[in-house]
């Protein structure tokens, strides 16, 4: 069994670490918010107060972080994972960052002596529950087998896309495709309700027709209808607002960098941020449908 470091313990890092305590491996952990910390210490992890002691003795180091500024900040600089990780451990980063913060990060990893795996992951909470997530892993061979006895517990379907970067890319362009299917399930299902269609019915219906995607069938955003969308849970994340705007942001940059039109991802990532901006940064994706007209019940008082 190994020594390993887990950075971020939010929404997919909290049930992701905890398979690796599972498996017997001990995780030493470090989060910025003490209701992470404790959510994470219920399941075993080891919860510490600096990186340097996280990272000491490890075999891998695994971030799971908002966006490419945080995994930069913990693992670069005096303080930061890679100056203080054995010489020879893997980091790899489940965090979607984009490509040139993962082109970078295997550059600085190098130059310390130390792996960088870019790896990030889909199959949103209930997939980091279930230990079923797809992963994309960017990054040299070697890097990808020696962590490979950790994502194996925590995905089922891992691609060595190829080097540092690719995995980042095809994120990215998945999200693009997620975030824009998201946006028009919104609004489609607020147009549903609008025309007085049942929602069971309207739901049941799309999924033997050809409006059926993954993110309208397993995040339906209107509540009572999948029990397990957040939707049905007071909006509550999930996927923030905030992340999924980041990735089409992401997608939308290479777009105009490649010359590729992105006109449906500019659309969606607009009406992301406006939920964003009206409060609901925090707030599951699903959210989106309230900012766009869906009536729902107030929530029961507790
Ligand atoms: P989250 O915000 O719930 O978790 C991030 C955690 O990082 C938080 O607990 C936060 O306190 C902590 N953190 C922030 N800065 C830190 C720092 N400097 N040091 C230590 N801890 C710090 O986000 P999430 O939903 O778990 O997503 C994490 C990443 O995975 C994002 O890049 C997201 O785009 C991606 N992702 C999310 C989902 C999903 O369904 N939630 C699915 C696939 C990929």
């Amino acid at each position: 069994m190994s020594n390993v470091a887990w950075i971020g313990l939010g929404h997919m890092g909290v049930p992701m670490s905890k398979h690796l305590v599972d498996a017997g491996h001990t995780v030493r952990g470090v989060d910025i918010e003490e209701g992470a910390r404790a959510r994470a210490r219920e399941n075993g992890v080891e919860v510490v107060d600096s990186i340097g002691d996280a990272v000491r003795d490890v075999d891998a180091v695994f971030t799971m972080l908002p966006t490419g500024k945080e995994v930069t900040a913990v693992l670069t600089g005096p303080d930061g994972a890679f100056a203080h990780m054995p010489e020879g451990a893997v980091a790899a980063d489940f965090s979607t960052t984009g490509i040139e913060t993962a082109e970078t990060l295997s550059e600085q990893a190098r130059e310390q002596g130390v792996g960088f795996v870019d790896a990030p992951v889909s199959g949103g909470v209930q997939g980091a529950e279930k230990g079923d997530l797809a992963l994309m892993l960017g990054g040299e061979v070697d890097h990808v087998l020696a962590v490979e006895r950790f994502t194996k517990l925590v995905g089922n379907y891992i691609v060595h896309v190829g080097p540092s970067g690719r995995g980042q890319a095809m994120k990215v362009v998945n999200n693009a495709m997620m975030g824009v299917a998201m946006a028009v399930s919104c609004e489609a299902s607020v147009l549903a309700q609008r025309l007085g269609l049942d929602p069971q019915v309207f739901y049941d219906m799309v999924l033997r027709s050809s409006g059926d995607n993954w993110a309208f069938r397993n995040w339906f955003p209107l509540p009572g209808v999948v029990p397990t969308s957040p939707a049905s849970h007071g909006y509550e994340a999930g996927f923030m607002v905030d992340l999924v705007a980041k990735d089409l942001r992401l997608a939308v940059e290479l777009g105009t960098e490649l010359d590729v039109t992105m006109a449906t991802s500019k659309t969606a990532f607009e009406l992301f941020r406006r939920t964003s901006e009206a409060g609901a940064g925090k707030r599951d994706l699903t959210s989106l449908a309230l900012e766009l007209g869906a009536q729902v019940d107030p929530p029961a008082a507790g």
